[in-house]
């Protein structure tokens, strides 16, 4: 299957009421991982790529594993995101390259780090869904500041510091039109999420229920949604690692999200944890190794279990084979007779 559109995956995953995992990948180990994973729990999945990945990896080689993905794996819808475009250009050079659709992240300003106005947010991720749906890419936005810093982006602090308004994400779903939307509720970036298993009082679900009530026909997106799940920080600290107590979003906590409009869940820090506590392990017991595939392998076969367990979580499982890839050009045409525009669903206050 060629390179599907997240929109086709993320309405497919509406119509049957489940969660599509979107992982990010640096190199090719990764992407080997998540497919091995899609192909063993039959999964459509979304693979993406931040503009860390993009620097680390460069362009060309990221978009010729990521063909090369679709061409070994033609049974599974996939598609490739862009996470966190901090500007229109970075979007539009996303999308000259061959991602199928793209985030802009106008909740910051270009640094990545300073909050936007709700103005200048609207205004640039207008400017990328026009670009993109002409082409027809699906673009994701963000209202609302999600916390902590990865990858050299966020605004730090707590994911409790600029919390989504229902009102704004109406508003901003209307102006902009975009296919998904991503929202803060409490969320952060990176492995240090909370501090205690989180409750009612650091993450938002309740928040979340509103606002997927006032817009049943938009997406939503949950950011930093790792569980960082302690068996996976007990492998590390076992074999020599540092890592401070630490908990993330648990998984219940995503499942209630994608009963309450959630189609797409970014997961992260997860599959750090397990390439990097399969290869302390091997380092650790056996110092004399010293080809690379003696402990890429182990935290490539890691990674694959995490995905796959996620894959099956959020009940993408058992559904790669529902449906037929749209092709790009029909995602624009599609746009542009309006079949596929967005209609935010104002309801009662
Ligand atoms: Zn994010």
């Amino acid at each position: 299957m060629p390179l599907v559109s997240t929109r086709q995956l993320l309405d497919e995953a509406a119509k049957g009421g489940y969660g599509v995992g979107a992982f990010n990948v640096n190199d090719m180990e990764q992407i080997q991982a998540i497919m091995e994973a899609a192909k063993e729990t039959n999964s459509p999945v979304i693979i993406q790529a931040s503009r860390g990945a993009r620097a680390f990896a460069q362009d060309n080689y990221l978009y010729h594993l990521m063909l090369a993905a679709a061409e070994l794996y033609p049974q599974i819808p996939l598609a490739m995101h862009l996470d966190h475009g901090n500007s229109f250009e970075t979007c539009e050079s996303a999308i000259k390259l061959g991602f199928t659709s793209v985030m802009m992240d106008g909740s910051l300003k270009p640094d990545g780090k300073t909050p936007a106005t709700f103005e200048e947010n609207v205004a640039v991720t207008k400017k990328v869904v026009d670009y993109a749906h002409e082409r027809g890419i699906s673009v994701e936005g963000e209202i609302g500041v999600l916390g902590g810093i990865e990858d050299g982006h966020g605004a730090g602090g707590s994911g409790l510091d600029h919390v989504t308004d229902p009102d704004q994400a109406v508003e901003f779903a209307e102006l902009t039109g975009v296919d998904s939307l991503a929202i803060a509720i409490g969320t952060s970036h990176g492995a240090y999420k909370f501090t205690k298993k989180p409750d009612g009082s650091v993450l938002k679900m309740d928040l979340l229920i509103a606002i997927h009530k006032r817009l049943p026909n938009t997406h939503l997106v949950m950011h930093g949604s790792s569980s960082v799940p302690k068996d996976l920080q007990d492998i590390i600290n076992q074999y020599g690692g540092k890592l401070k107590e630490t908990w993330g979003v648990p998984v219940e906590e995503i499942q209630l999200g994608i009963k309450n409009g959630v189609r797409k869940v970014n997961v992260d820090t997860d599959n750090r944890l397990a390439i990097t506590g399969a290869i302390r392990k091997v380092l650790w017991e056996t110092p004399e190794k010293f080809d690379p595939r003696d402990y890429m392998k182990p935290a490539r076969a890691a990674m694959q279990k995490v995905v796959a367990l996620r894959m099956t979580q959020f009940g993408q499982a058992g559904h790669a084979s529902d449906y037929t890839a749209i092709s790009i050009a029909d995602m624009a045409k599609g746009y542009k007779n309006g079949t596929l525009v967005t209609k935010p669903l104002v309801a009662a206050k």
